[in-house]
């Protein structure tokens, strides 16, 4: 353990830290002996919620879609990656699923581009 006034290592348990003499909080003890001070830094530390990537990389991949369309094949990439970060956002709880539904609305526009634009090649 560490000493919590100065950080010095000291044994485990001990009492007193003998660099600077400080008293020092027992992680062992009972929680009515402790005053509040139960997990403070545990509770401390507010989790972010993590922005889910395959949204990220949908959207971003749907968006180069209507740049290089390549006959809607890179918005089909697109859509596909978007959808799989859609479910996993929802499994998962994490955000981007905004990112995601964006990206699956390019993606499927940009597959239409791809469609019509084969279509009035053929033609
Ligand atoms: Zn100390």
């Amino acid at each position: 353990m560490f000493c919590t006034t100065c950080g010095k290592e000291i044994q485990n348990g001990s009492a007193f830290c003998p660099e600077c003499g400080a008293a020092q909080q027992r992680v062992n003890m009972p929680v009515s002996n402790l005053g509040g001070y139960v997990n403070s830094s545990n509770q401390s530390a507010i989790q972010k919620v993590p922005y889910n990537t395959m949204c990220i990389v949908g959207l971003v991949v749907s968006c180069i879609s209507l740049i290089l369309n390549f006959w809607g094949l890179v918005g089909i990439a697109g859509t596909i990656l978007s959808v799989i970060g859609l479910t996993n956002c929802t499994h998962r709880n994490e955000n981007g699923k905004a990112l995601a539904v964006i990206g699956i609305i390019i993606g499927v526009l940009s597959i239409f581009y791809g469609l019509i634009a084969v279509l009035s090649l053929s033609m």
